[in-house]
């Protein structure tokens, strides 16, 4: 099967899906490692080798309730996505945002507990404030780091 037949082929076999089925499936991310697969077929060999693998993973798609062929699906899919993270430098959804979310709440809420007991402050609002402030500054950056990414879209 060429891109075009696999697409067509995902569309016929997801056509009934609900938004919500579609996206817990993980049916765009299959179809972009397709489609990136392909542009990749020039020059690297192990996506040589996955282009077969996902016309696997394709054909898997009726079968996805049950969990003995979900299992290895899901095993064969992540394979393949990271190789794209290991091998062509893409990132998941939301690597850095997620990141330095966690780590701009950490450091704030440290930074407001320090201020709270240097100036022996009472108010139990200062602490979520600092956490809000920490994940606002933590996601900004975060969104920040992703935007050379989004524009080249690896993400998957
Ligand atoms: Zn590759």
């Amino acid at each position: 099967m060429n891109v075009e037949e696999k697409l067509e082929k995902i569309e016929d076999l997801t056509s009934d899906f609900s938004l919500s089925r579609y996206n817990f499936l993980k049916i765009s991310a299959l179809i972009k490692l397709i489609e990136d697969t392909h542009n990749n077929i020039g020059d690297c060999d192990e996506c040589r080798k996955n282009e077969n693998h996902l016309e696997n993973l394709i054909e898997q798609i009726p079968n996805l309730d049950d969990n003995t062929y979900r299992t290895p699906y899901e095993k064969e899919f992540n394979k393949i996505r990271t190789h794209f993270h290991k091998s062509h430098g893409y990132i998941p959804p939301y690597y850095f945002s997620a990141r330095y979310s966690l780590m701009g709440i950490i450091v704030l809420l440290l930074l407001t507990m320090a201020i709270k007991l240097i100036f022996k402050l009472q108010s139990p609002d200062l602490l979520l404030a600092g956490a809000t402030a920490g994940l606002a500054a933590g996601y900004l950056y975060g969104s920040y780091k992703e935007k050379i990414y989004r524009k080249q879209k690896k993400i998957v």
